[in-house]
């Protein structure tokens, strides 16, 4: 990390490649895949900015930074220096534009497209062990749209775990938890999982492991099939409650009710593994609006959620909602303060009811998802 007096501050990994700029003009957050989210909040000059760039869109404050890199190692270098921070300022040097291409195309066919992460595994090793969702049906959701729904083998996923440990080299480094991809990916029967997880536990032995299920078939699983992944290393499960109404549910396209996702995270308790729950705000309509509040802030207190758990709120975003299939029930977007207004009202009412250490609630914003 280099910081250029009080505004200027750019990250990168072990590689050289940039992850996060800091600037005046916002923040710059580089996906291994070379394209850019620029970030910035509102301010009297200006309303909230969120954009997406391609890698030349990227490329000049990129090129700044590295610019900022090259004085620094010009400076160390003149002053004798030597040792970690010269050797790593020469390799942010060295990873300039064609270099940063070529990366970024070795990343994709290592990796693949990422479809989604929780904000707070951004920074996680993603590992698919399969690919796509195997629901692929819910209205608001195009993530894995035409995306077959694949189960990796065991060969294929050693094999992935190799070329990932090739691709990162010490830059691996930044990766401190392993995230297991795609969509439901904890929802394979325990025969196909517990190899799976255990081909990437021996290739990550202290990396905690990190994946979404669907409700409807994680409830399926009894506390002891959570606790053999929990010996593998799996510490928080995320699950897309969406709401708490079940007619709500239904109208989304979610197969279930909302009671499968609190068996669910009871049986993830017991067996020692956290719950990150995702309700969705802005999509419940006029007429289910009231129902989807009381009904959510009910099923999240009567998850019992604590301490190591987390609540996100993720907004209905209609350029990610289904564009095949059966016609989207929640088409347009509630106004920001509409949204925010939702939010509060099942936060207080679920916190209301909430005895003890309260889970943490947090934002989860498709638009601002980089990998
Ligand atoms: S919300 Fe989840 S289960 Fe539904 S289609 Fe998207 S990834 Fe699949």
């Amino acid at each position: 990390m280099l910081a250029v007096g009080d505004t200027v501050v750019s990250s990168w990994d072990l590689a050289g490649r940039p992850y996060a700029l800091v600037r005046e003009s916002g923040t710059y957050r580089r996906a291994l895949d070379g394209r850019f989210l620029r970030k910035r909040e509102a301010t009297a000059d200006g309303p909230r900015v969120r954009e997406r760039l391609t890698a030349a869109g990227g490329a000049p404050v990129v090129a700044a930074a590295r610019d900022e890199a090259t004085a620094a190692l010009r400076a160390l270098e003149a002053a004798g220096g030597a040792g970690e921070a010269v050797e790593r300022l020469r390799a942010v040097v060295a990873m300039d534009e064609a270099a940063l291409a070529r990366d970024a195309a070795r990343f994709l066919a290592v990796c693949g497209p990422v479809g989604i992460l929780p904000p707070d595994q951004y920074l996680s090793l993603v590992v698919r062990i399969t690919e796509g969702c195997s629901w692929d049906a819910c209205t608001f959701c195009s993530l894995y749209e035409g995306m077959p729904f694949r189960v990796r083998t065991r060969r294929e996923v050693a094999r992935h775990v190799d070329a990932l440990q090739a691709y990162f080299g010490a830059s691996i480094a930044l990766r401190r938890a392993v995230f297991l991809g795609d969509a439901n990916a904890l929802s394979l029967s325990p025969d196909r999982l517990l190899p799976l997880l255990d081909t990437v536990a021996e290739a990550f032995p202290r990396r905690p492991l990190y994946s979404f299920v669907d409700a409807w078939t994680g409830s399926r699983k009894a506390e002891t099939q959570w606790r053999a992944c929990r010996e593998r290393g799996l510490r928080r499960v995320y699950v897309g409650l969406e709401t708490g109404d079940p007619r709500l549910l239904e109208r989304l396209g979610k197969p279930g009710a909302p009671e499968d996702a609190v068996r669910l995270v009871a049986s993830l308790h017991d067996a020692g593994v956290a719950a990150g729950v995702i309700v969705l705000l802005g999509a419940a309509g006029a007429d289910r609006a009231e129902a989807h509040v009381r009904g959510t802030a009910d099923v999240l207190a009567a998850m019992r959620l604590g301490r190591d758990d987390i609540v996100y709120f993720s907004e209905y975003v209609s350029g990610a909602a289904r564009r095949t299939g059966s016609a989207n029930a929640s088409a347009t977007e509630m106004p920001g303060e509409a949204v925010a207004s939702e939010r509060r009202a099942i936060a207080s009412a679920f916190l209301g009811a909430h005895g003890g250490e309260k889970p943490r609630l947090a934002s989860y914003d498709l638009r601002e998802f980089t990998y």
